[in-house]
């Protein structure tokens, strides 16, 4: 699979805001957009005048950055979101945040997205009881997402609730930390997202 490989930091640097794609480093001072406020390269620090479509292309990578998501995944849930009935923008983010990886992250059983992501490829959780290791499966209203028996001991799962603990868990899913259980109680809306984004800019840009 496809997967960016370069330094996290600098694409919140190039969006210009916190992607919280380090975990623990992101709520630190050691966080680059603390120090270092502007994109990266030579020509970063230089204010440049956007154009619409920038504009446009900027929050679709924004979008697709944090959740970690590639171009042509991305594509797809714009797709999908654009047959489904409703707001597509909304429907959009709705997509991206019902992915099991995100669940997972936002439960409290993975630090970062990418830490999730890889959780769930090695097959630590399972869904309604049956082990689902995609990390882009879609997760429904009232599926029950669990670390799996046999990965219950791995002192990996109590190094990462030391520091997501006291992580507030968004109001559609219900988590019960103690069992390393989680429930999806209703679908987010787009107040329950916490992505400063103007996703209909993304819907004018795929929609050109
Ligand atoms: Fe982004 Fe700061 Fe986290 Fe780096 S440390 S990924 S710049 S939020």
């Amino acid at each position: 699979m496809a997967r960016y490989t370069d330094a996290s930091c600098k694409l919140c640097r190039r969006e210009g805001q916190k992607l919280f794609l380090k975990g623990e480093r992101c709520y630190s001072n050691k966080c680059a957009i603390a120090r270092r406020p502007y994109a990266p390269g030579q020509h970063g620090s230089q204010r440049k005048k956007i154009s619409e479509y920038g504009l446009q292309l900027r929050e679709k990578q924004k979008a697709k950055r944090f959740y970690g998501v590639l171009e042509k995944q991305f594509r797809k849930y714009f797709e999908m979101a654009n047959r489904m009935s409703g707001i597509t923008g909304v429907n959009l983010l709705q997509l991206l945040e019902t992915r099991l990886d995100n669940v997972v992250y936002r439960l409290g059983f993975g630090t970062t997205r990418a830490e999730a992501r890889q959780l769930v490829n090695h097959g630590h959780f399972e869904v309604n009881g049956k082990k689902v290791n995609i990390p882009s499966y879609l997760v429904k209203v009232g599926d029950v997402i669990t670390v799996r028996e046999k990965s219950r001991k791995s002192p990996r799962f109590k190094e990462i609730l030391d520091v997501t603990g006291s992580k507030v868990v968004p109001n559609w899913l219900e988590a019960d930390q103690e069992n390393l259980q989680g429930k999806v109680v209703a679908l987010p809306t787009r107040e329950d997202i916490d992505l400063d984004v103007q996703e209909h800019l993304i819907v004018e840009l795929y929609s050109k």
